[in-house]
């Protein structure tokens, strides 16, 4: 995998070892996608729960069901994949844990594209089972690979709807300016820490390597990462069409934050669990164990659905957008730029009435 110019792992293909059995082009999710039904189709469509160990769900990003699934796991042999925050590369990786507490690094999301090579590749080697966590898009094309290669049963895999990848210009551009006189390779990232609760969730703290707080921000309105990640204004290109919202997954559990109504004056984190396959049911039993959990009304789970994150058109003047974030004060100059695409399309909107 190599960046791309606009800062997306692509693939690249090694010419000089390559041997054109053409199996890449055939598992790959974008050049062959993947149609409806080779994916699994909802079975449960939806449970709140959150984790009984209050420190744990502290540390996760919602309610924390992943974590619940990890300890439901632990003792049935299983090995661990999961994102942790690389500050010396400044970016998100796969990594393996042979326990849970070595997978303690996968708590939280990290809101940037994770590097999935060298993690994927050796856990299709050996006979040992493997958890695997990741966004929609590589769970359903590492299915295909583990289908394909007819191992299958070794694997549990999950999910989570998905806002998108933000490019790691954006994120680059944003530490150069954050970080101040820190060098940003010294710094660890949180993008969901809880001091001020769940619901307002959209705390991003950096931290030196003392755990002292560097930069903290809570508001979205003045955040202007979270506000560039939440409107999708430098996202994947795939991640504009998503084909894996809805009711199909290549995963056997799907899991998102639950920000219903029911719950609003929760201040500790809901996590909203979708069950796709038998083993999914399975597996969630054992997992509910270490929960909290409430069932939900069709009327809670369809008032979710509706807000789909991705899959919408990218903004105007993206690619300018993310090619200024390459300059000196690259953040604040693309941010300029998005500000003139917005005032754009509010003109066109009025021309067009
Ligand atoms: C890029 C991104 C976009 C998301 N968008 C939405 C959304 O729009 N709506 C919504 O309801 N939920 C979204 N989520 C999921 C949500 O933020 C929580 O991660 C999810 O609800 C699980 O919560 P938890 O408390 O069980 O997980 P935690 O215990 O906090 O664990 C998070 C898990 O996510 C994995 N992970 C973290 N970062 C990445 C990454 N970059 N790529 C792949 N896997 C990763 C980790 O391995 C870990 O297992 C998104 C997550 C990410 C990473």
């Amino acid at each position: 995998m190599k960046q791309s110019r606009e800062g997306f792992w692509v693939p690249r293909v090694n010419a000089a070892t390559c041997i054109g059995c053409g199996q890449c082009v055939r598992l790959c999710p974008t050049r062959n996608p993947i149609p409806r039904e080779a994916l699994h189709q909802r079975v449960v469509s939806g449970v709140a729960a959150w984790l009984k160990d209050a420190a744990l769900l502290r540390a996760s990003s919602s309610g924390g069901a992943i974590g619940a699934i990890v300890q439901a796991l632990a003792g049935e042999g299983y090995g661990f994949c999961g994102v942790r925050y690389a500050p010396e590369h400044l970016r998100a990786e796969h990594f393996l844990a042979e326990t849970p507490e070595a997978f303690a690094p996968a708590r939280g999301s990290k809101y940037l594209q994770s590097l999935t090579v060298p993690a994927f590749r050796e856990m299709l080697t050996g006979e040992k089972k493997w958890l695997v966590v990741g966004t929609p898009c590589q769970i359903a094309a590492f299915r295909r690979v583990i289908q394909t290669r007819g191992m299958e049963d070794r694997f549990f895999l999950v999910d989570f709807v998905c806002h998108g990848v933000p490019s790691a210009k954006l994120w680059e551009a944003f530490l150069r300016r954050a970080a101040k006189d820190h060098n940003p390779h010294d710094l660890d990232a949180i993008w969901r820490g809880k001091t001020r609760g769940w619901q307002d969730s959209w705390e991003l703290r950096l931290t030196d390597n003392d755990g002292k707080t560097v930069y903290v921000d809570y508001a979205t309105q003045n955040n202007l990462w979270y506000r560039h990640f939440l409107r999708c204004t430098a996202q994947n290109l795939p991640c504009y069409s998503c084909p894996f919202v809805g009711t199909h997954s290549g995963a056997d559990i799907r899991v998102r934050d639950f920000w219903g109504e029911r719950f609003k004056e929760n201040t500790a984190g809901v996590s909203r669990v979708e069950v796709y396959t038998a083993h999914g049911v399975e597996v969630w039993e054992h997992a509910a164990t270490f929960c909290e959990t409430e069932p939900l009304s069709s009327e809670e789970i369809a008032a979710v659905e509706t807000k789909m994150p991705c899959a919408t058109p990218p903004a105007w003047g993206r690619k300018t957008f993310i090619r200024l974030l390459d300059w000196p004060n690259g953040f604040i100059w693309a941010h300029r730029w998005s500000l003139i695409g917005c005032a754009w399309a509010r003109l066109r909107r009025l021309i067009r009435k």
